[in-house]
């Protein structure tokens, strides 16, 4: 890949396409149309050779052995860090390197949360979250006597801000909350709602699953406390992720998982932790896993996560004209900001029913509740299907995709 800096349009995104091996398969018969990208990404050929490279000629574990693959190993986990790091603006010493999203915000809710919260504090959510900021609080809620208030949305889809900030009162000692909606697609204005819970001095969390792949993230600027990402819907490889947190959080947390690598020094009469962020990485970590996010996280840097993000507005825009021809459509959430992710009805098919006949055509999106319950609840729907897109699709598959569901409706009849 030789990729010109410059804007979305001098980039030549048939040629980058060209970089996702999978992408050229068929399905049925049919070439693949992946629409699910929101479930997980697909990885380039630099991402696959990176861990292919790592377990050819550098496997070893990290941070034990002075031999010189277990230098190399080293080295390269580290500088995976530094260079995801770099990609979320923050400091490499903040981030530590997990399984996912869905481990980081239980890091959180374990190590930051349980030790804190009392009967009487509560912790504020919003009505579009996926499963994993929704259950840890209730485990830890259940635990400490806190509640959890919930912050509800506008007919748009977007959170209604008023009612979020009239939550935020002296009891609430924490806010989490996504900054993308994985079903809405909708993009929370999370700076803003972060410096309104600081000035009251709530530490806020943010899930930025579906933004990190997406958008161009300055974290550092969002002013929150404690961003999860997860690296298998930017490009990267299943089982990695990270959790960013400021210096004075993960100095006063506890551990929240023991084991090797995490320690100093260990006695039977008591351990001396290692530094943050290896305080929070117990165990052998997913080495060449994190090798291949930080060939992920250059692919992506070296594309420009602004072209990255205009290409998929481009292709946004695209798809809603496109649906907007489909009669007997429902489509939920229409945020002014939104990202490249649409959820739909057809009026009178079971969404399964839909994603099901779609797959026979090709097209792979996703069908259900998103790990999204108490949204699917708000809407008083079980399930929607939904299209997700990234930078690696293309006009003609929209046009595909739009053309297999007007088929479709017509055989659901
Ligand atoms: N949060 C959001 C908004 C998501 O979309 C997802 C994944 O679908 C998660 C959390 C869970 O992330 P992980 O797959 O890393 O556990």
């Amino acid at each position: 890949m030789n990729l010109p800096a410059a804007s979305s349009a001098a980039i030549d995104w048939a040629h980058v396409r060209a970089d996702f091996p999978l992408l050229t398969r068929h399905v049925h018969g049919k070439p693949l149309i992946y629409f699910d990208s929101a479930n997980t990404g697909q990885k380039p050929e630099s991402v696959i050779q990176a861990v292919d490279d790592f377990y050819r000629h550098h496997n070893a574990n990290v941070s034990r052995a002075v031999h010189a693959l277990g230098t190399e190993a080293t080295d390269a986990y580290e500088a995976a860090r530094n260079k995801l790091a770099k990609f979320l603006n923050v400091r490499g010493d903040e981030l530590v390197l997990c399984s996912g999203t869905t481990f980081a915000l239980n890091l959180v809710a374990y190590s930051w949360a349980l030790p804190r919260l009392q009967p009487g504090d509560a912790i504020v959510l919003t009505r579009m979250e996926h499963h994993a900021n929704i259950v840890p609080w209730q485990l830890v809620a259940q635990r400490t006597g806190a509640i959890i208030k919930v912050a509800e949305l506008n007919e748009r889809g977007e959170l209604d801000l008023a009612h979020l900030y009239s939550l935020l009162t002296p009891e609430v000692k924490l806010l989490s909350l996504t900054h993308v909606s994985n079903v809405l697609g909708t993009v929370n204005p999370v700076r803003e709602i972060c410096r309104e819970a600081r000035k009251r001095g709530i530490v806020t969390a943010i899930d930025g699953s579906q933004a990190a792949p997406h958008r161009a993230l300055d974290v550092a600027a969002i002013g929150c406390d404690f961003y999860a990402i997860t690296g298998h819907k930017m490009s990267g490889p299943t089982g990695t992720g990270a959790l960013w947190a400021r210096r004075e959080h993960l100095a006063d947390m506890p551990p929240f998982i023991g084991g090797g690598e995490m320690i100093k020094e260990v006695r039977f009469e008591g351990t001396v932790f290692n530094d943050p962020p290896h305080k929070f990485e117990a165990g052998t970590p997913n080495i060449a896993g994190f090798i291949g996010l930080g060939a992920a996280v250059d692919y992506l840097s070296a594309l420009g996560m602004h072209n990255v993000e205009a290409r998929e507005q481009e292709l946004l825009a695209h798809l809603n004209e496109a649906l907007s021809q489909v009669d007997g459509l429902r489509i939920f959430g229409q945020a002014r900001e939104k990202a490249a992710v649409v959820s739909f009805l057809v009026e009178g098919a079971h969404a399964h029913d839909l994603a099901t006949l779609l797959d026979l055509e090709g097209v792979a999106i996703r069908s259900g509740h998103h790990c999204a319950h108490p949204l699917m609840q708000h809407f008083g729907v079980p399930a929607t299907c939904r299209a997700s897109l990234a930078f690696y699709n293309t006009h003609d598959e929209i046009d595909a995709f739009v053309a297999a569901l007007h088929k479709v409706r017509k055989l659901l009849g």
